[in-house]
């Protein structure tokens, strides 16, 4: 078949790889200019460690990444308040890697050897699915046919969008944004331990890197609509972290200087189903748990890995579509279960959750009901 997957992240590239081995003719396209460098680290563990065994990346994977010590939160005045060792809870430090996304990207992406064509800058703007195959108008006037189309394009899926309707009906807002960048020559130095703060709404880490590097990452509650430039966004931050504790002054120092700064709303997609006609989704663009689940990395891998080889043994794609949901949707549900109600830092004593039927996970308990938009009643969330 002739494929085309959005999105040259970790699902798009994953998928890619296993179309590929199982004989299909794959196109990738991205929005980016070019591949992405840089940015937050993820750790990666899990089921994703074995998609990545085989696919005989783990090698690479562990020269790119770092295996930490210790998470290590300290009070504001810098003393240590708890401290833990990530092999506690890691099945192992050898399936473990805490490594750029970019570079987990890179990797996979290497791993394909030039076998997909990749179209860089450019994006998918219009899918007519005719039921015999996907045509597809591209931003740059392009046009193509494809048998299937991946949605492998993240938490805010162009592909989602067009395929299945808006945002709403899907995204559940967590209440919280998140923001990542770099600094070189930040003065304070803790080799393989991840630094934390915490306070009331507001979380920050330090992490060490190679070449006198340092990765800082903040997340706060914030109710309104995330800013989408990066002006506002850096408001946003100095204006909820005025007068706090711990590095946070030098590190807000260090915000504007930064030449990548990440910024998202953290957010959740739950859908009844991630496919439709010959569109599938894989990766955030289907089930995003929030970099609060703190796998989504491993999970996008699984899901890409699962559609694929279903696409390989199945008698046509409906029956692999559907036994990539039956499989993993219950996985997906459970894993956004367990971190929907954690929050940035401490939540105040009037902030008690409520909890959703529905889900049966914590909800906003300030708020009148309940926050889901995938369309089930408010009674079922008290
Ligand atoms: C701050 C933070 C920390 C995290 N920490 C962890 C962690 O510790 N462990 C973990 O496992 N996971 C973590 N995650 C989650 C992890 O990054 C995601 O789950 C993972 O990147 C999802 O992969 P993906 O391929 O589905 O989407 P993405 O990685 O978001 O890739 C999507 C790709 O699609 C491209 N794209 C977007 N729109 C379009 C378009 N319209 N057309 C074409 N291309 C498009 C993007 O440029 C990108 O290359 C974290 C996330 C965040 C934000």
């Amino acid at each position: 078949m002739k494929v085309l997957v959005v999105g040259a992240g970790i699902a798009g590239p994953t998928a890619a790889f296993w179309l590929n081995k199982a004989g299909h003719q794959v196109t990738i396209v991205e929005h980016a200019p070019a591949l992405r460098s840089g940015g937050y680290l993820v750790d990666f563990w899990g089921a994703g460690f074995d998609v990545a065994e085989k696919m005989g990346i783990v090698p690479q994977l562990q020269r790119r990444g770092y295996v930490m010590t210790e998470a290590r939160a300290v009070n504001r005045d810098g003393r240590r308040v708890a401290s833990f060792k990530p092999e506690a809870v890691m099945e192992s430090v050898q399936r473990y890697s805490s490594l750029a996304r970019s570079d987990l990207s890179a990797v996979i992406y290497e791993a394909l050897g030039g076998a997909a064509e990749l179209i860089l800058g450019d994006t998918v703007q219009d899918l007519t699915d005719d039921g015999d195959r996907v045509r597809v108008t591209f931003e740059s006037g392009r046009t193509g046919d494809f048998d299937l189309v991946i949605g492998a394009d993240g938490l805010h899926s162009r592909v989602r969008r067009l395929a299945f309707g808006p945002d709403e009906a899907y995204e559940r807002y967590l209440g919280m944004v998140v923001a990542a960048f770099e600094a070189d020559r930040y003065p304070e130095r803790d080799e393989l331990v991840a630094m934390m703060h915490a306070d009331i709404g507001f979380q920050t880490v330090r992490l060490s890197l190679r070449e006198d590097a340092t990765l800082f990452l903040v997340s706060l509650r914030h109710d309104g609509d995330a800013p989408t430039d990066r002006a506002a966004q850096e408001s946003l931050l100095r204006a909820k972290l005025s007068g706090k504790g711990w590095e946070v002054p030098a590190i807000l120092d260090r915000m504007s200087q930064a030449k990548k700064f990440y910024f998202d709303s953290v957010s959740q997609i739950r859908m009844p189903s991630w496919t439709t006609g010959r569109v599938a989704l894989v990766g955030g663009a289907a089930a995003c748990p929030s970099f609060l689940a703190g796998q989504g990395s491993a999970l996008a891998m699984v899901e890409a890995y699962t559609l694929a080889t279903e696409l390989a043994t199945a008698g046509d794609h409906r029956e692999a579509f559907s036994r990539y949901q039956q499989r993993l949707m219950p996985l997906l549900k459970s894993k956004q279960r367990c971190c929907s109600g954690f929050g940035a830092g401490v939540r105040t004593q009037e902030q008690v959750p409520t909890f959703c039927k529905e889900y049966g996970d914590a909800t906003d308990g300030t708020a009148q009901g309940c926050r889901h938009r995938d369309g089930h009643e408010l009674s079922r969330c008290r």
